[in-house]
């Protein structure tokens, strides 16, 4: 059966400026590991079709379909605050746009599928250990109700990648509402090309936020909205522990989906300045320091729009301004709010924040494991003696959240909210190695209890107690390295 698949391309008519049109590079023997049918589903696609040796082939970027116009985006960026004029996908191609069952548009990416325009150094391609870890990240942000790129498919190629050894080269499928990022503003911004910028700017409101475009002021509008989608995205992060690790301005979405799983984890035990990058020497993205960066990347944002605000140029950046400066108050109350949840607490009273804070400094001085611990307090709700930890400090805290939540809610109600905000399952880095690891003698064992375990993120499975754990010392991931 032939594959077909209705792609509705916009992106790829936009000025020649904004990409370069480029056709995948050949894979000698493309190999399935993963095909995604949930998403399959969601995007109105043929699961078996795409799980053919022509659907394969399609996904690993052997074969380019007629109505597909591959392409190369440009972007420019901030790398750890250090300005890059040019960057753009190095080692990823946007296939073309696809509309999903509820209408909304999404693009069909290839990542690892060779060089283009944009490699500069690089090889344009991408190994098995990345492409996994991407997967399974992203799939499972999503599941845990975070914004993010999506994976359709992981592919290993038949090619050999080389980096410090060789290892089996491998193309992830990325899905996104948008690959436009802060970056791609900043690219024409930096070259002073207002029409671009504009064309830019147009086609964004035009596709996802359709009822500013016949506002007044709709580039101020958009950049609100794309603050608060930020804000959203960051204070969801720091509930789950997820430190992203290279929170670049080209690794920062305008759609506001978590994008560019490189070096990023999830904490295990708390450490509020955990740092897993190998690059990041400085701690620029470290855990307590992704609110900070939000700012810092939505200040760069706001730039880039100056020049297509009507009216006095001052008073333009004043208004900016106090935008990014209302920043840290809004990201404040989206983190109490959801931090509240974690401890059981559907209403944010005003006890809640020290009471957090206060169990945050035991996670930290006690060095235990922050989801876990969170989860913990299910137990703690009914039991009179302590499980998360057998401190004074804790029974003391447990004493003033115990009172606290007398009368303010059910006990059921309690364990509910406890555990539909803290997850039982994290797809926690050495669990990622590990599979990566398997997968490289042919073993699919971690892999296939993990893919069950991502399905249902809040639950346990109850005969994969050993998928639910923190780490031991010896398992425990200390440095993660960007995915090239
Ligand atoms: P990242 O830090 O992953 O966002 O990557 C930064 C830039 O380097 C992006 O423009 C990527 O497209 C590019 N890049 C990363 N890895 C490779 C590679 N293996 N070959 C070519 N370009 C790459
Ligand atoms: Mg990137």
């Amino acid at each position: 059966m032939a594959i077909k698949i209705n792609f509705d391309n916009s992106f790829s008519n936009l000025p020649n400026k904004f990409y370069s049109k480029i056709v995948p590079e050949k894979t000698k023997k493309p190999d399935l590991i993963i095909l995604n049918k949930n998403l399959c589903d969601e995007l109105n696609l043929d699961y078996k079709n795409l799980a053919s040796s022509e659907g394969v082939n399609f996904l690993s970027g052997n074969l380019v379909l007629k109505n597909s116009d591959p392409l190369a985006m440009v972007y420019a960026g901030h790398q750890f605050g250090n300005w890059v004029p040019q960057l753009g996908d190095g080692r990823a191609l946007l296939l073309g746009e696809v509309l999903a069952k509820n209408n909304v548009r999404y693009d069909i990416q290839l990542k690892g599928s060779g060089r283009t325009p944009y490699s500069r150094g690089g090889d344009g391609k991408a190994w098995l250990g990345p492409v996994i870890r991407e997967y399974l990240v992203s799939e499972y942000m999503n599941n845990i109700n975070i914004p993010t790129t999506r994976s359709l498919s992981a592919i290993t190629t038949g090619d050999n990648v080389y980096r410090e050894e060789t290892y089996p080269g491998a193309v992830l499928c990325r899905v996104a509402r948008s690959h436009i990022r802060v970056g791609t503003f900043q690219y024409f911004y930096s070259r002073e090309d207002t029409k671009s910028l504009k064309i830019l700017a147009d086609y964004f409101i035009k596709n996802h936020f359709p009822n500013l475009e016949k506002k007044e002021n709709k580039y101020f509008e958009l950049f609100k909205n794309v603050v608060d989608g930020q804000i959203d995205l960051v204070a969801k992060w720091m509930k789950v522990g997820f430190i992203h690790g290279v929170m670049n301005t080209d690794n920062t979405s305008i759609s506001c989906e978590t994008i560019d799983y490189g070096p990023c984890a999830f904490i295990d035990n708390y450490k509020s300045d955990k740092v897993f990058s190998s690059i990041d020497s400085m701690g620029r993205y470290s855990y307590k320091n992704q609110p900070n960066i939000l700012m810092w990347n939505m200040a760069c944002f706001a730039s880039t729009l100056v020049p297509l605000l009507e009216g006095k140029e001052e008073k333009n950046i004043d208004i900016l301004q106090k935008e990014i400066s209302s920043i840290p108050e809004k990201y404040k109350s989206k983190w109490l709010i959801e931090f509240s949840k974690k401890i059981g607490l559907k209403n944010v009273y005003p006890e809640n924040e020290i009471l957090i804070n206060r169990f945050l400094e035991i996670l930290e001085s006690e060095n235990l494991d922050f989801t876990n611990s969170f989860r913990g307090l299910i137990q703690e709700v009914e039991n009179s003696n302590e499980l998360v930890s057998k401190t004074d400090t804790f029974k003391s805290w447990k004493n003033d959240w115990k009172k606290l939540l007398k009368n303010k809610s059910s006990k059921e109600e309690v364990c509910k909210t406890i555990s539909s905000n803290n997850p039982a399952f994290i797809m926690r880095n050495h669990l990622v190695e590990q599979i990566i690891q398997e997968l490289l003698i042919d073993k699919r064992d971690t892999l296939n209890k993990s893919l069950a375990c991502i399905e249902k993120p809040f639950e346990k499975i109850s005969h994969y107690e050993n998928m639910y754990v923190s780490p031991t010392k010896e398992q425990e991931v200390q440095e993660t390295f960007c995915g090239t």
